[in-house]
């Protein structure tokens, strides 16, 4: 049963899902639960990119020691199971709308941090050898219609003139000639900065580097109870506990409805799916146009995101079912093969063979937020754009749980809204699905 955040009460007793990365590594010797009584100066639950590059951190640059509480096993959350663009930019709202709401210089400071976020990662795979098969720098915004590709044009100019990169706009012939034959893009906007890499494979060079740095990991421990004390915190999963003095709970979109009112209600798990193709042959190559292992998304409300793997095969992904309990109901990776086709029709009869879904976290503001009060922290809200941003999360999370300053931007000042009338996210979320889609297709 595919484990549903809002339904289900603790995200334990699960196994990765059968992915193309899955696939692509051996899986590691599962680790030693949580047992007794331990203590430590941090715990923190969820063995992610935020969970453990933030125990990283710790350790690294401020010596503090920590442990990592993870449910299943280390790779079983988003970050084992994402499509693997490391991209400047989280959670959903762009550029232009930053600015309205709090003005450009907050605007430029949340830039510099989703910059420093994709060089983060950058170094950290240069740094420590990690063999993620990292792709060609290059990020495409696919323009899905007319009036998308003039939003493309202004968005350039938006980024040349206020954040001083170099956004290239490419007409539909530009995309043509130079990356593919897409039937369904009008231009894009492509961006320097972004690649592709396998994520579990990176997720487990971070393991590796957090391990060596002296970081705890305990695997098949779910936090199942979390006690607030005046002097600390204690974390109960089924046969230990942790004393710390401060918490922070990384589960971001597999965090469990209830856990600690800080976070409780701060979020909507969101399904995305992914297909994976057999790999093409050069016929199809040519037929596609497809020159590029660069990543690509499109401009929809409902996105479709989508890149050439090293041997080829296509990935493709996008919204899935809304609950968990309808994650596995072939009709998604159905109508995915058929957006597919849409972009690709020669792809008809080219076969599918890794299918699998995963929750991204949405913030009702659509921000991430990096936030902390009176000894606990979360991150959350990346809105299926964390492989980059969890990186930066995670380091200024350190900074913080070591008593440092960090940016007085709203990314990590502000708590993330609580949903109103949160039970019933659900109906909303499938009401707004309605609109994206007849958006998308008509407007
Ligand atoms: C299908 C899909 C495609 C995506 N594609 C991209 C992409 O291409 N680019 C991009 O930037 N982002 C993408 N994302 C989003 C990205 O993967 C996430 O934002 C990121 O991985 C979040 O990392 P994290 O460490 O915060 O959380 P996770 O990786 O989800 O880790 C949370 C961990 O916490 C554990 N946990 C939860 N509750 C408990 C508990 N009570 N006790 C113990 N452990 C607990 C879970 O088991 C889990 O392992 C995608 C996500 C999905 C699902």
């Amino acid at each position: 049963m595919h484990y549903d955040p809002l339904i289900s009460s603790s995200p334990s007793h699960q196994a990765w899902p059968n992915s193309y990365w899955a696939n692509s590594v051996s899986q590691p010797t599962p680790l030693a639960k949580l047992t007794g009584r331990k203590q430590f100066d941090v715990a923190i639950i969820g063995g992610g990119y935020t969970g453990i590059l933030t125990a990283y951190y710790l350790a690294t640059e401020f010596e503090i020691d920590c442990c990592i509480i993870e449910a299943n096993q280390v790779g079983f959350g988003a970050s084992g199971r994402n499509a693997g663009f490391v991209l400047k930019g989280s959670g959903r709202l762009s550029y232009p709308q930053m600015s309205a709401k709090w003005g450009l210089e907050v605007t430029k400071g949340i830039y510099r941090e989703y910059t420093a976020a994709v060089h983060r990662v950058e170094h950290l795979i240069k740094q420590h050898h990690i063999d993620c098969d990292k792709q060609a720098n290059g990020y495409i915004k696919v323009a899905h219609n007319r009036a998308a590709f003039t939003k493309l044009i202004t968005a350039a100019e938006y980024i040349a003139t206020h954040l001083g990169d170099d956004a290239q706009l490419l007409s539909q012939q530009d995309l043509q000639q130079q990356y593919m034959q897409n039937h369904q893009a009008f231009g894009a906007l492509r961006l320097t900065e972004g690649f592709g890499v396998n994520p579990l494979k990176l997720l487990l060079g971070y393991k590796a580097i957090a391990m060596s740095s002296g970081v705890t990991l305990f695997e098949s421990s779910c936090v199942q109870n979390w006690q607030t004390q005046p002097n600390g915190h204690i974390l109960q999963t089924e046969e230990g506990e942790v004393f710390a003095k401060q918490v922070l709970c990384a589960g971001n979109a597999y965090t469990p409805k209830q856990i600690n009112s800080l976070i409780d209600n701060r979020y909507l798990p969101i399904l995305s799916n992914v297909i994976v193709t057999e790999p093409l042959t050069e016929s199809q190559l040519l037929a596609t146009g497809l020159k590029t292992h660069q990543v690509i998304m499109d401009t929809r409300l409902l996105k479709y995101y989508y890149r050439l793997l090293p041997d080829n095969r296509l990935l493709f992904g996008g919204r899935g079912a809304i609950t968990g309990s309808e994650a596995d109901n072939p009709i998604y990776a159905k109508r995915l093969k058929q957006a597919l086709c849409d972009c690709f029709p020669i792809l008809e009869d080219c076969s599918i063979e890794y299918n699998w879904t995963g929750w991204i976290a949405a913030a009702l503001d659509d921000m991430p937020h990096v936030f902390s009060q009176n000894g606990a922290s979360y991150s959350i809200g990346y809105c299926g754009s964390g492989v980059a941003f969890a990186a930066q999360a995670a380091f200024r999370l350190a900074q913080r749980i070591a008593g440092e300053a960090v940016p007085n931007l709203p990314l990590y000042q502000e708590a993330a809204p609580k949903f109103p009338y949160a039970k019933y996210r659900r109906l909303v979320q499938s009401a707004y699905y309605q609109y994206a889609w007849l958006k998308d297709r008509y407007f």
